[in-house]
């Protein structure tokens, strides 16, 4: 289920555009099923959309995205406990 890439396409992750071919899709490693169009240098980074774990964190709990947390796979400012917390 991957969507046609074309010229100008931006990584999911850190909205920076990137050549086509520094682009790839990969399915999400936190929301199963999920299609992510992905910069090389994200995938290196095992990156995932700040939001994607911010979900994950509230469905699923803090544990499922510890990982993520710690080592900051995401682009964006920092995410807070209130973000989390229900
Ligand atoms: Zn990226």
């Amino acid at each position: 289920m991957s969507r046609p890439i074309t010229q100008g396409v931006s990584c999911e992750v850190c909205n920076i555009q990137r050549a086509p071919g520094e682009i790839h899709p990969r399915e999400s490693r936190l929301l199963k099923g999920t299609t992510l169009l992905i910069c090389n240098k994200c995938e290196a980074g095992k990156k995932e959309p700040r939001s994607f774990i911010i979900i994950v964190a509230r469905t699923k709990g803090f544990e499922a995205v510890s990982d993520y947390i710690k080592h900051e796979r995401y682009v964006g400012k920092t995410i807070e406990a209130k973000e989390i917390i229900k």
